[in-house]
């Protein structure tokens, strides 16, 4: 049997220890090891790559810690909007959906748009549209609330007016204290094919249908059998502009760099040469696998069939 691996993300950002209580610290240990469980097993089974980070968004999806599906942030009109993208790397097929609203599993849908649509790319009330012709599970607006999100919103819904007003030290610090929670998977499946998967809210109070990274494929999500699969997290604007996963790709095919080597230099050089804040997870063809962010934090986890398994929060 060949090894296969999976590795998930849930956000990266300003979490620091001294802000979480130990309650707050196992739920979201106890989340990302669910995730990584389900992608495991999927692949324990003879599932593909695909099937895996599926199967591990979904659970991030379904709980209200993560920005993605139950628990999205809210837009500055406060309802949710959410992005999500999959790609495979063995046929480079892709699938992405953007400023969706009601769609129980955002990630279940770019993979129907992947593999049951002629497009790669659907937005807003087309995309929904799709949803509802394929029998995709929808939920009421009620379904996606959570109070933690709902305060943060309120807190900055009318900063625009004050956001360059810097003797607003309130305000100073909810921009400083900036969490991404998006979500993201990669694998590497048993018969050696990789994909990635990332699910979003986006970010808090955006408007004008504002779409980040995480569903533009080679900015938040890439997969190529020729190379590594990636999942982003962080400031979108950096990462489109960055063509971030893209980019560790190219690294990786047109320079010979590792993994490990690519994601550094565009995480830690690039973005933050951009002030890109946010990382991301990656895993290559051999299976090597590498989490790397400039932030203080990124929930993140790994679990493969050589045993080995890991959750982690902090740097
Ligand atoms: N990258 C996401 C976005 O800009 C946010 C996140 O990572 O939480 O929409």
């Amino acid at each position: 049997m060949s090894n296969f691996t999976i590795v998930v993300h849930g956000g990266a950002g300003t979490i620091l220890k001294k802000d979480m209580s130990p309650e707050l610290e196992h739920a979201y240990s106890g989340v990302l090891q669910d995730a990584l469980d389900s992608g495991y097993a999927s692949l324990e089974k003879g599932g593909t790559a695909i099937d895996a980070v599926k199967a591990a968004i979904i659970v991030l999806e379904d709980n209200v810690l993560f920005n993605a599906g139950k628990g999205s942030v809210f837009t500055k009109k406060g309802v949710q909007e959410m992005d999500a993208a999959i790609m495979s790397g063995a046929d480079l097929s892709a699938g992405a959906i953007c400023g969706v609203r009601n769609v129980r599993n955002p990630i279940e849908l770019a993979a129907e748009v992947m593999t049951n649509s002629n497009h790669v790319f659907l937005s807003g009330k087309g995309a929904n549209d799709f949803a509802i012709q394929q029998g995709i599970k929808l939920e009421p607006d009620d379904y996606f609330f959570s109070q933690f999100r709902y305060d943060q919103w309120k807190a900055i819904r009318d900063s625009d007016t004050y956001s360059l007003d810097h003797t607003n030290h309130h305000l100073e610090e909810l921009l400083r204290d900036r969490k991404f929670g998006t979500v993201g998977a990669v694998a590497m499946d048993a018969a050696g094919n990789i994909a990635a998967a990332t699910s979003t809210g986006g970010m808090t109070n955006k408007k004008y249908g504002r779409i980040g990274d995480s569903p533009v494929i080679g900015a938040g999500t890439y997969a190529n059998n020729k190379t590594c699969a990636i999942s982003c997290t962080g400031h979108g604007e950096m990462f489109i502009r960055a063509v971030a996963s893209y980019d560790v790709s190219c690294l990786m095919e047109y320079k010979g760099l590792s993994l490990q080597e690519a994601m550094h230099r565009v995480v830690n050089e690039k973005l933050v040469s951009m002030n890109g804040e946010g990382g991301m997870i990656g895993i290559d063809i051999h299976g090597n696998a590498a989490m790397v962010f400039n932030s203080a934090g990124m929930y993140r986890g790994l679990k493969s069939s050589k045993g080995e398994n890991l959750v982690a929060i902090y740097k």
